[in-house]
């Protein structure tokens, strides 16, 4: 493989998403060629521990055979086939309700589509449409949260606050409002977590009250905020906001894109917390990044009105429950069952984590190692003293983030975060790999910075 020949490529053909691209073509890019485990080799030959499973998606690992056998099955059986015209496949009825067993409560009913955007999209026009067949058409405002992370669509990125993301196509699109997310090292102030947890949570009641609980329908939240650099809310957060939303009769979404499928130890995110959404978009673990799936749950109310309202639901994707996503799903949900990979989580790996990013957590550059399961951060700072950031931000995270990948360690920066997010299959000898090639990227930025 001529590698400089794929950059060149690369670099003349291929516009690169969240990249300033002018700076990535001078660069040239990293070319993936194989992974295994908890691994991935480049095409310069270099084995990197992927401390980020590709983008916090590749739960079960890289490499398993069983997942491309299921797909080529699926392929020779049948292709394709879609969900309209009174059809469907075997595996995309099994999938539905395999995602019914799994999710908790009465969130018994499956929307596919291809992405976690896509997911949101879903939701947001599905909900308002459950509203408006209630004769309920002003209830159309979703509530998100700044800083929030919710897909690149334009209903995902408007639910989300990424204020980068509204300044390019004119976003948010209309009735959509955020509050202030749940961040207790920036916003915390002398509070102690639980505390400002439900100050922060109330934010939502007073936005509530503030837009009238007539014109609410919905509020949307990821249990941890992963993008934004893993923002764990403190445990008093969620049921503060559960017990809001029923109170205005607002419905709950909890967007499980990345704290689904055993991210947190729990299937789900918001079983960690202890809360019970009324709907649910899902993707990447769902297969384990393989091919690309996304759905959005609803529960036995949500689905019951869109049953009911009678016509056509109008709303759905070619590839909505195609058959081989459909098969390599069953195959990954399968693996994470069987092999009992969420205990593996919870009772394992991630108390064994969380002692030993504690320790990092002691480095001179952190001043706040934060871990929820298999999801965690470092927030790097000028004073281990002070909850305050670097004055340029951002600039100190990329060069740790570089650094680690010399050491052939994939982390991910946000601003000076510094985020995990393994593979779920991660060993206790993967667990100091990590920790000793993160130590040493750490001890490297700090001496570039002359600490
Ligand atoms: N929701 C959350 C919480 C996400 O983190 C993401 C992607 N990182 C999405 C939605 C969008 O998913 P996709 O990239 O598959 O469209």
């Amino acid at each position: 493989m001529d590698i400089r020949e794929l950059q060149r490529l690369d670099a003349a053909h291929h516009l690169h998403p969240f990249n300033d691209n002018a700076a990535l073509a001078k660069r040239g890019t990293r070319v993936l060629t194989c992974g295994e485990g908890c691994y991935v080799w480049d095409a310069d030959g270099n084995k990197l521990l992927d401390a980020f499973a590709g983008l916090w998606c590749v739960n079960i690992g890289y490499g398993r055979p069983e997942l491309g056998a299921a797909a080529s099955k699926q392929m020779t059986q049948l292709a394709y086939y879609n969900s309209f015209f009174q059809c469907t496949t075997e595996p995309t009825i099994r999938l539905a309700a395999k995602l019914a067993e799994l999710a908790p409560g009465d969130i018994n009913h499956a929307f596919f589509v291809n992405s976690g955007s896509e997911a949101n999209d879903t939701i947001l026009r599905l909900v308002r449409h459950f509203w408006a067949v209630q004769d309920q058409p002003r209830k159309n405002i979703f509530i998100g949260r700044h800083n929030g992370y919710h897909g690149t669509t334009m209903a995902g990125a408007s639910l989300g606050g990424m204020k980068a993301m509204h300044g390019q196509g004119g976003l948010p699109i209309p009735d959509i409002h955020h509050i202030e997310p749940p961040f207790w090292f920036a916003d915390g102030g002398d509070l102690d977590e639980d505390e400002y947890g439900l100050l922060a949570a109330r934010r939502l009641e007073d936005k509530i009250l503030e837009l009238g609980p007539e014109r609410v329908a919905a509020f949307i939240g990821e249990p941890i905020m992963g993008a934004i650099g893993v923002y764990i809310p403190p445990r008093s957060y969620w049921p503060e906001i559960e017990r809001i939303c029923r109170r205005y009769d607002v419905l709950l979404v909890s967007d499980e894109v990345i704290c689904g499928f055993g991210r947190t130890g729990q299937w789900f995110g918001a079983q960690y917390f202890g809360f019970q959404p009324d709907i649910m978009p899902v993707a990447k673990g769902i297969t384990s990044g393989y091919i690309p799936l996304g759905a959005a749950l609803f529960n036995d109310r949500v689905a019951g009105v869109l049953k009911d309202a009678g016509g056509e639901l109008a709303h759905g994707a070619t590839y909505s429950g195609h058959p081989v996503c459909a098969a390599v799903a069953l195959e990954n949900l399968r693996i994470l069952e069987q092999e009992r990979i969420v205990e593996h989580v919870r009772d394992q790996i991630a108390p064994y984590l969380a002692q030993r990013w504690a320790e990092l957590g002691e480095h001179r550059l952190v001043g706040q190692a934060r871990i929820a399961g298999l999801m965690g951060a470092l927030e790097l700072v000028p004073d281990r003293g002070r909850r305050a950031f670097f004055e340029e931000r951002g600039k100190v995270g990329a060069l740790c983030r570089d650094i680690a990948l010399r050491h052939g360690l994939i982390l991910r920066a946000t601003w000076d975060s510094m985020l995990l997010s393994p593979p779920l299959v991660i060993t206790r000898a993967q667990v100091d790999e990590l920790f000793d090639k993160a130590w040493k990227a750490l001890d490297e930025t700090a001496a570039e910075l002359g600490k």
